[in-house]
């Protein structure tokens, strides 16, 4: 498909901070033009969450009739529920020229790649393991075993990385909707091997 609109794809280790990154760049002026690409899910909404706007919330056999209409670009089931790309949703976004801005695991960005050759991928991680457990714990948004299972599936993600283009350590905020909006308006960012060192350090 010829698409005239860029597509950005963010993935990260669940509490990386990936949907504080994405709602900062879409408020901030520097991105203007930048829409969000709404994914669905079968999993309930979090407090403060709005339907339609942080995901499209339906239930798990919604989910399934939409997956036998072949109406999901990609779709996963990840922690025992459904995530999916709306086709018509993605390519109506991309047909009007706007730059789109995705958030799906490694699954999904995979095929995203597929489908979308030129598509930037971007890979967000905090700024270590330890920092990631902190922010998963003070988000107080599940319970310790679901927090458990997402903090193993984070060892299995950032294995994945290589078939990123970009990093972005999310440590300071600030620097790092920056580093976001340098991608997504200009296309460069720093390489997803990372700094120096960065890797071996980040597991310790
Ligand atoms: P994700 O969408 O990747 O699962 P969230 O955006 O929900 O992660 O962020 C997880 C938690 O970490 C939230 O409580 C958020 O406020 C916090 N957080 C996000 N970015 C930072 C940062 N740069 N420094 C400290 N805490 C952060
Ligand atoms: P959460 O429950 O924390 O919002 O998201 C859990 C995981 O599902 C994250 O890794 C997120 O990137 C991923 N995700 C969200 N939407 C989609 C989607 O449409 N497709 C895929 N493949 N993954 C998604």
């Amino acid at each position: 498909m010829v698409s005239p609109g860029s597509l950005t794809v963010l993935s990260a280790p669940s509490g990386a901070g990936k949907s504080t990154l994405i709602k900062a760049l879409l408020a901030d002026p520097r991105a203007a033009g930048t829409v969000y690409a709404v994914s669905h899910t079968s999993r309930d909404p979090r407090p403060g969450e709005i339907d339609g706007v942080d995901y499209h919330f339906v239930s798990p056999e919604e989910f399934r009739a939409m997956i036998d209409r072949g109406e999901f670009l990609e779709w996963t089931e990840t922690f025992g529920r459904y995530y999916g790309t709306s086709r018509p949703l993605i390519e109506r976004q991309l047909a009007s020229g706007q730059r789109v801005v995705m958030d799906v695991d490694v699954v999904g960005a995979k095929a995203i790649r597929a489908a979308f050759p030129e598509a930037r991928l971007v890979f967000v991680v905090p700024p270590s393991y330890r920092a990631l457990a902190e922010r998963l714990a003070g988000r107080h948004t599940e319970s310790a075993e679901r927090a458990k299972e997402r903090l193993s599936r984070a060892a299995m993600e950032t294995a994945e990385r290589e078939i990123y283009d970009f990093l972005i350590v999310n440590n300071d905020l600030a620097a790092a909707v920056d580093e976001l909006a340098g991608i997504v308006v200009d296309g460069k960012g720093a390489p997803a091997s990372g700094p120096p060192g960065f890797w071996e350090g980040f597991f310790k």
